[in-house]
């Protein structure tokens, strides 16, 4: 239930959980993975090896998942083309914290739990609208 206890962290895990509550008609057709993040703390930063992939995955704006992580992180970087290279020695953990709390907050639906949402714009809100069942949620970019 909480991971394995040797790393105290399972990234997939999280995932899963965040999914679990997906109806089994709709999770079967959206069943989805991110891959991995590959990190490496090299010197005094932090490099997301694989950033441009996890972003595919998400298939978000790459540069708000960017500035997202930089936020979060408190942090400043630099964008390459497949990598992102943050400031200081950031723990991998918290940075796979901060993709899954990504994934909660602007991509899976809270009413079925699917990630086939899209986001849409009525007036001056921002909606995400999942796509599986209908459902929107205002969401703050
Ligand atoms: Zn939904």
């Amino acid at each position: 239930m909480f991971g394995n206890p040797m790393t105290g962290f399972d990234y997939e895990e999280l995932l899963d959980r965040a999914r679990d509550r997906i109806p089994e008609g709709i999770s079967q057709r959206s069943r989805w993975t991110m891959p991995e993040p590959d990190i490496m703390i090299e010197g005094s930063q932090t490099i997301l090896r694989n950033f441009s992939d996890v972003v595919d995955a998400m298939d978000r704006d790459s540069n708000h998942v960017y500035q997202y992580l930089l936020n979060e992180l408190g942090t400043s970087g630099t964008r390459e083309q497949s990598r992102i290279m943050l400031k200081g020695r950031v723990p991998p953990k918290r940075i796979k914290e901060k993709l899954v709390s990504y994934v909660k907050t602007y991509i899976l639906c809270n009413q079925c739990r699917a990630p086939d949402t899209r986001f849409i714009k009525e007036d001056r809100t921002t909606l995400l609208k999942c796509q599986a069942c209908g459902a929107t949620r205002p969401v703050r970019l």
